[in-house]
């Protein structure tokens, strides 16, 4: 892990140029993205895709920490899915912060609200992980990302993610199942359970006292949020090519 903290700028780099790819095969016109100039003169880009935004549980949810209790998840996401909604509105993005209070609205409730969001959108749930209650240190680690059963379009949302995350930090340790042909685990959680193709990431387990240094270094977490936004980048222009819908 020495390694990802030491070689960090390296893996920025690495994103900053893959962005640039990603922006420059945006003007063959064939994507979903595109940069075009303002009445004023300003470059701005133009998405089609509406990105969802659902943080983990509330402050009224029990469990759903660190043995210690210095690490609380609903914080942790809900700082973390904030500044994750400031980079993609950087960029231009719609977002919709799917659960801005800070105690749980319930599941069913998350579900409504992202069933009135227009496609096409994406929805991305982001938690951390636990192998216990939360009273006790275990020894399960790394991260994991999740859809429902089946094969669907957040199959392929996922694997982009996931691959993103093994290319740009390769000592991060991940966990994956591949007995049906892609890296994701598969359950249907209710949060994955609306119209739009939805993701679930598991980052790090808040039990495991390596993991939660990770979880607590914000160089890390701040190069999980430019992976996420080439990501982003790259589920619309498979979700909303102007190709692919032609097809
Ligand atoms: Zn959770």
């Amino acid at each position: 892990m020495k390694k990802i903290l030491k070689h960090w700028k390296l893996s920025l780099g690495f994103l900053l140029f893959f962005a640039a790819a990603a922006m420059l095969l945006n003007f063959s016109g064939q994507l979903s993205t595109s940069i075009i100039g303002s009445e004023h003169g300003k470059p701005f880009y133009r998405h089609t895709l509406n990105i969802i935004i659902d943080d983990a549980h509330g402050s009224d949810v029990a469990g759903k920490g660190s043995p210690d209790g210095r690490h609380k998840e609903y914080l942790w996401s809900q700082f973390w899915c904030t500044e994750l909604q400031k980079h993609l509105r950087d960029i231009d993005y719609t977002t919709n912060y799917n659960a801005p209070e800070e105690t749980e609205p319930g599941l069913l409730t998350r579900v409504r609200r992202m069933n009135k969001v227009p496609a096409p959108a994406i929805v991305f749930s982001w938690h951390n992980n636990a192998a216990g209650m939360g009273d006790v240190w275990k020894e399960a680690h790394g991260y994991s990302i999740w859809t429902t059963r089946g094969t669907t379009m957040s199959d392929t949302c996922a694997t982009i993610i996931f691959n993103n995350l093994r290319t740009f930090l390769p000592d991060l340790a991940f966990r994956q199942d591949l007995s049906d042909g892609d890296p994701d685990y598969e359950s249907n959680f209710t949060v994955l359970m609306s119209k739009h193709p939805s993701v679930l990431l598991e980052f790090m387990f808040q039990d495991n006292d390596f993991d939660l240094q990770l979880l607590e270094n914000p160089a890390l977490c701040r190069t999980i949020l430019l992976i996420l936004d080439v990501s982003f980048l790259q589920i619309e222009q498979v979700l909303c090519s102007t190709k692919k819908q032609a097809a």
